[in-house]
C-alpha cells in the first residue's frame, strides 16, 4: 500500500517537481521478498578488539563478503562498528571516522549497524559510561544522514555478554536484514546471554505456536502472515464482528480462528479453556488488538476514554496474569491461581503493541497514549517479572503505518504524519511483523523489557 505523494514523486515529471519544489522525496524501501540476502555485501567490519574479529567471523560464517577497511570499495553495502571496548570518547574517532569517507558509497538499503555497550549508570569510570552514552548520539545522527533508504540501528550487549551471544547474532542478523527496513536511529539492548541459536534462520518460528490477538486485518494480519511464513502454527482472535475477516485469513494460513472480545470478562479463562481443549502450548502471544477513540482531553468522556484502556492495556493485564497463572507464576483476576495442564511454554515469548504516542504523547490522544505508555512500563515490569523462568516479555512500538486505524486521520494532518520520519514515509504492517517475529524467535531470549520502535526515526520522543 503506497501512498498518493509517493505514487506520484516516483514517476520522471514527479520526481522533477519534487526536486525543485525540495519536496521530500521518500526511497523505495527493499523488504524481504526484495532482498532476501541476510546481509547486503560487501560488509565492513570496523574496530580493533577481539569483539570486533569475532563478528567478522560470525559475518564469514554467514556467507558474507566481509571486509576489515573500505580500501577500493565503490560501493558499500553494510558497516557494522564494533565498539565494545571504548574506555573514552575520544577512543570512538579512531574507530568511526573511516566511515565518514565511505559514507557517500552507501549503496542504496546500506545498513550500519553499531556493537557497543549499554551506559550503566555507575560513578565507577566517568570516562567509559561518557564514551558508552556518546555511541547513542552517533547512532541518532546517522540515522539523519544516511539517504536512499540506508538505516543506522545499534545493539547494545551487556557486560558479560559475549558478542557472539544468540541475542547479539539474531540482533545484528535482524538489523542488517531488510526485515528491520522501517527500523532507524535505534537500539536493541541485550541484556542475558540467554536464548538459542535457530536450526534455521529463515524460518526461526518453525515448530512454534503463537497466539495473535486483533489478527482479521492491519498489523495483526500482517504479523500473522509473517509468523506463518518464519513457520509457526498460528492461533488466530478477533471479535465476533471481524468474524469473516479472522475465517478468510485462518483458512488462507491454515491457522485455528477464535472469536472472541479481549474485554469480556471471562475472555482469559476463555482462552485458556480453547487452548486446553485443543492441546495447544503456546510459545508466543502477540497483543495486538488495539482501538483509537481521539479527541481533544477538553471534549474527552468516559464514552471515549474507558474502551481505549479496556482493549489496550485492561485485557492484556488480565490475559497475561491469568496465563501465568496457569503455571503458578500469577494469577487470575480474582486472586486464584488457574494451574493445570499448560498451555505456554516455558520459554513464552510475549511481544505487545505499544505505540511513539504512548513515548512522546500525542494530540488527541491522552486516552491512547496513555494505555500504550502503560503497555510500555508493562513489558518492563513483566520482564522483571519473568527474570530467571526463560519466558521474555517486549514490546514493538509503531509509528505512522499504513493501516485502516490511520486511514482513519484527516488527510493533511496524516500527510503531515507520514512524512515526519528520516524515511519521509509511513510505514507498513509488515515492518511492524517482522520486528515482532524476531523478538519472538529463540535467539532473541536474551532481549527482555525493552521497546522496539519501529517508526523510520520518527522526530516524536526520543
Ligand atoms: P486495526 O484497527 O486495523 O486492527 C485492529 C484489530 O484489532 C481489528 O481486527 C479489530 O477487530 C481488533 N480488535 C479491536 N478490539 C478488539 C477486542 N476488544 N477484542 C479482540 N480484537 C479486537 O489497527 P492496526 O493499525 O492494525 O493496529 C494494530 C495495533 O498496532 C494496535 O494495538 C494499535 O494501537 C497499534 N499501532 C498501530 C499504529 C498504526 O499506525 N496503524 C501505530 C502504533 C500502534
Amino acid at each position: 500500500m503506497t501512498d498518493t505523494y509517493t505514487r506520484l514523486i516516483r514517476t520522471a515529471p514527479g520526481r522533477f517537481l519534487a526536486k525543485r519544489a525540495g519536496l521530500p522525496n521518500p526511497p523505495k524501501l527493499a523488504r524481504v521478498d526484495d532482498r532476501p540476502g541476510a546481509v547486503l555485501g560487501p560488509v565492513v567490519v570496523l574496530g580493533a578488539s577481539a569483539g570486533a574479529d569475532q563478528v567478522a567471523q560470525i559475518l564469514l560464517a554467514w556467507g558474507a563478503d566481509v571486509r576489515r577497511r573500505f580500501d577500493g570499495l565503490s560501493r558499500v553495502g553494510s558497516v557494522v562498528v564494533v565498539l565494545d571496548e571504548i574506555e573514552h570518547p575520544g577512543a570512538i574517532g579512531e574507530i568511526v571516522l573511516p566511515l565518514a569517507g565511505a559514507m557517500r558509497s552507501l549503496a542504496p538499503g546500506a545498513r550500519i549497524v553499531t556493537i557497543s555497550r549499554p551506559a550503566t549508570g555507575s560513578g565507577e569510570s566517568l570516562s567509559r559510561e561518557a564514551a558508552r552514552g556518546g555511541v547513542e548520539g552517533l547512532v541518532r545522527s546517522l540515522g539523519h544522514e544516511v539517504r536512499k533508504g540506508a538505516t543506522a540501528n545499534g545493539i547494545l550487549a551487556a557486560d558479560g555478554v559475549a558478542l557472539d551471544a544468540p541475542g547479539v547474532q539474531g540482533a545484528l542478523r535482524f538489523l542488517l536484514s531488510a526485515r528491520s527496513a522501517f527500523i532507524d536511529g535505534q537500539f536493541l539492548a541485550v541484556s542475558t546471554s540467554e536464548g538459542e541459536l535457530p536450526g534455521d534462520w529463515d524460518r526461526p518460528l518453525a515448530g512454534r505456536t503463537a497466539l495473535i490477538t486483533g489478527a482479521a486485518r492491519g498489523i495483526g494480519a500482517a504479523i500473522a502472515r509473517t509468523f506463518s511464513s518464519l513457520g509457526a502454527q498460528l492461533v488466530l482472535l478477533d471479535i465476533p464482528a471481524s468474524g469473516t475477516d479472522l475465517a478468510r485469513i485462518s483458512n488462507e494460513l491454515r491457522a485455528t480462528p477464535l472469536q472472541l472480545d479481549v474485554t469480556a470478562p471471562d475472555a482469559p479463562e476463555r482462552v485458556i479453556a480453547f487452548l486446553r481443549e485443543r492441546g495447544i502450548v503456546l510459545d508466543a502471544l502477540v497483543l495486538n488488538a488495539g482501538i483509537t477513540k481521539d479527541k481533544l482531553f477538553a471534549n474527552m468522556t468516559p464514552e471515549r476514554w474507558d474502551p481505549v484502556i479496556a482493549v489496550n492495556i485492561a485485557s492484556q493485564l488480565a490475559l497475561v496474569e491469568t496465563l501465568l497463572g496457569t503455571q503458578g507464576e500469577g494469577a487470575a483476576a480474582d486472586g486464584s491461581a488457574v494451574v493445570g495442564t499448560p498451555v505456554i511454554s516455558s520459554a513464552l515469548r510475549i511481544v505487545s503493541l505499544a505505540s511513539t504516542s504512548g513515548i512522546a504523547g500525542n494530540r488527541g490522544q491522552t486516552n491512547y497514549a496513555t494505555s500504550k505508555a502503560g503497555v510500555i512500563a508493562f513489558v518492563d515490569a513483566l520482564a522483571d517479572r519473568l527474570d530467571g523462568t526463560g519466558m521474555t516479555a517486549n514490546a514493538v512500538a509503531p509509528g505512522f503505518i499504513e493501516t485502516e486505524m490511520t486511514a482513519r486521520i484527516p488527510a493533511l494532518q496524516r500527510e503531515i504524519a507520514r512524512r515526519v520520519n528520516s524515511l519521509q514515509q509511513g510505514g507498513q504492517p509488515l515492518d511492524v511483523a517482522e520486528a515482532i517475529g524476531f523478538l519472538s524467535s529463540a535467539p532473541a531470549g536474551g532481549i527482555r523489557g525493552e521497546t522496539l520502535r519501529v517508526c523510520g526515526q520518527n522526530i516524536v520522543g526520543k
